[in-house]
């Protein structure tokens, strides 16, 4: 018997400063990916899809930036999370 499966890994990358369309003002934002991988045996084994999302710290709103936009912001990063 085969056991198989997904399961979606999180982590926080870095923050950086950006504007945000909610606030209305440059603000300090989070940068987390997401990577959804195929297990097997809940190991996981082959990586499906990766998602990159901004969260701006002072509300919350979260964005999904382009890649151009998030290497921008991961050079002008403040600390790593
Ligand atoms: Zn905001």
């Amino acid at each position: 018997m085969i056991i198989y499966g997904v399961r979606n890994r999180t982590h926080t990358t870095w923050q950086a400063p950006a504007p945000c369309r909610r606030c209305g003002a440059t603000t300090v934002h989070t940068g987390v990916q997401s990577r959804r991988w195929l297990t097997l045996f809940f190991i996981p084994v082959i990586p499906l899809w990766q998602r990159c999302r901004l969260y701006c710290n002072r509300c919350g709103l979260a964005t999904t930036p382009t890649r151009a936009v998030w290497e921008a912001l991961r050079c002008q990063r403040i600390a790593p999370a």
